[in-house]
């Protein structure tokens, strides 16, 4: 299932939703679009929300939208 996990540049939320296709992401906290995509499938659980805060400058990591730099369940081929 296509679970994707988000972080919202508004509020500063981490969220997962559920997304078909065409779908627009949205924060369940303050419904802003303005939000990033991040990898939920590499290498850290999702506990449901409050544990893990990534920093706003990710994205920049070779492991786009994670906040390892490295990992190897994302992006390796
Ligand atoms: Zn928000």
């Amino acid at each position: 299932m296509p679970i994707y996990e988000f972080h919202c540049n508004k509020c500063d939320a981490n969220f997962e939703q559920l997304l078909m296709g065409g779908d627009k992401p949205e924060c369940p906290k303050c419904a802003s679009n303005d939000v990033n995509r991040l990898l939920s499938a590499c290498g850290f659980v999702s506990k449901g929300g409050g544990g893990e805060t990534v920093s706003s400058s990710a994205g920049v990591s070779s492991c786009a939208g994670c906040s390892a730099t490295s990992c190897s369940s994302c992006g390796s081929s």
